[in-house]
């Protein structure tokens, strides 16, 4: 059966990538790729057209699609709203009613852009690490939680860190699978020198890597330890796997790395395998509607869908492939833009991979 995509534009620059992620799409669809798409509204423009950010319509569509493409959501215009009709509103409830635990954040830095990093070019020239993060346990959700006053009258804020066997072992086994797709190393991410629960989360992954993957080769680190390999010398690392908390922040360093956030995908899966697939970046505002967003983080997040949720990974590569060319060839977005590069806006670079493509068949 084919299968099925929703896409979500949403705000800012949302459409203006999106559209040339659907021309990726129908590049690959005309060459044989069995795949039906269908567009749907989240975000502020569904507040603007129903009243809420996640229409009962759209939450019903992502239910049944066998991936969801979003673009990005908010923007300045929603702000003042109520928190619970503001377009990040939308987002979050996708991520909750589809279940997404499991968030993989690729850090990837093309050859061709080494110079955007902040880092000298030879820590990071080829970076390709994945960072597997549980997304939806841990800190951010333990109860109890809150602000409270003591006996003695003094406030003092609270929160839990708590994860069960059952979630440790899900998003081991998720990044486990990742990491088969790559190079077979995994490193989990923990503080089980101070936490007990991250203990716990060094005991379960070493149990499950050991009885149900031999072929990963698993390491350990404290999380202070990971952040200063992280910059230091990045790419030791193949796939990361850790806690809620310690993935926010490791997997936006690891992002900077890269020097450009017009460059990464990012996807978040449920234990069917669905899958969301986003930008990390957000609707930037300021320069939607100019026509100069780098489509290339949703074209990478396009691939991610076609690997990780489409069983697809030769066209996933296809795509890769496409980008990397693209890239060869000098062209550059603004943001990306360096001396001696040709600036290209969001549709010529679209359509020079949509070329590329039908080029490699
Ligand atoms: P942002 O990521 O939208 O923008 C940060 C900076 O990066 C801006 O200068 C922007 O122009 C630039 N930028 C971002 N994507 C780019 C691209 N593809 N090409 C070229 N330049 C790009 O972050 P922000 O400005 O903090 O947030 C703007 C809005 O986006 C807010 O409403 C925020 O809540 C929302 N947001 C949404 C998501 C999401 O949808 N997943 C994520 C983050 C932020």
């Amino acid at each position: 059966m084919a299968k099925h995509i929703l896409i979500l534009p949403g705000d800012g620059i949302g459409p203006e990538i999106i559209a040339e992620a659907r021309k990726i799409l129908e590049v690959l669809i005309a060459q044989g790729l069995v795949l039906s798409f269908s567009e749907g509204l989240i975000g502020g423009a569904a507040y603007e057209a129903t009243g809420t950010p996640l229409p009962d319509a759209t939450l019903a569509d992502a239910k049944q699609a066998d991936a969801v493409l979003l673009g990005a959501v908010g923007g300045p215009v929603w702000e003042s709203l109520p928190m619970h009709l503001r377009p990040e509103k939308g987002l979050l409830g996708l991520r909750a009613e589809l279940g997404l635990f499991a968030n993989l954040r690729p850090a990837v830095l093309a050859p061709q852009l080494a110079a955007a990093s902040t880092l000298k070019p030879e820590v990071v020239a080829g970076l390709d690490i994945m960072i597997v993060r549980e997304l939806t346990g841990g800190i951010y959700f333990g109860q109890p939680r809150g602000i409270r006053i003591r006996d003695d009258g003094q406030r003092e804020g609270v929160n839990t860190l708590v994860y069960s066997e059952h979630e440790i072992e899900r998003i081991v086994r998720t990044a486990c699978d990742v990491a088969l797709q790559r190079d077979g190393r995994l490193c989990s991410v923990d503080k089980a020198n101070v936490l007990e629960c991250t203990e716990l989360w060094r005991e379960v992954a070493t149990r499950v890597v050991r009885e149900e993957y031999p072929e990963i080769t698993l390491s350990h680190l404290y999380v202070d330890n990971a952040a200063m390999q992280l910059v230091k010398a990045p790419k030791q690392f193949d796939v990361i796997v850790t806690s809620n908390l310690f993935g926010d922040i490791l997997s936006d360093c690891a992002a900077m790395l890269t020097g450009s956030i017009g460059m990464l995908g990012s996807a978040s899966l449920n234990a069917t395998g669905q899958g969301m697939y986003e930008p990390i970046h957000g609707s930037a505002p300021d320069i939607a509607g100019r026509g100069i967003a780098n489509p290339l983080a949703t074209l990478l997040s396009v691939a991610m869908m076609l690997r990780y949720s489409l069983a697809e990974p030769q066209v996933a590569q296809q795509i890769e492939a496409a980008v990397a060319a693209v890239l060869d060839a000098g062209l550059r977005t603004p943001d990306i833009m360096s001396p001696g590069m040709t600036e290209v806006s969001c549709q010529t670079m679209g359509d020079a991979v949509a070329q590329h493509l039908h080029g490699s068949t």
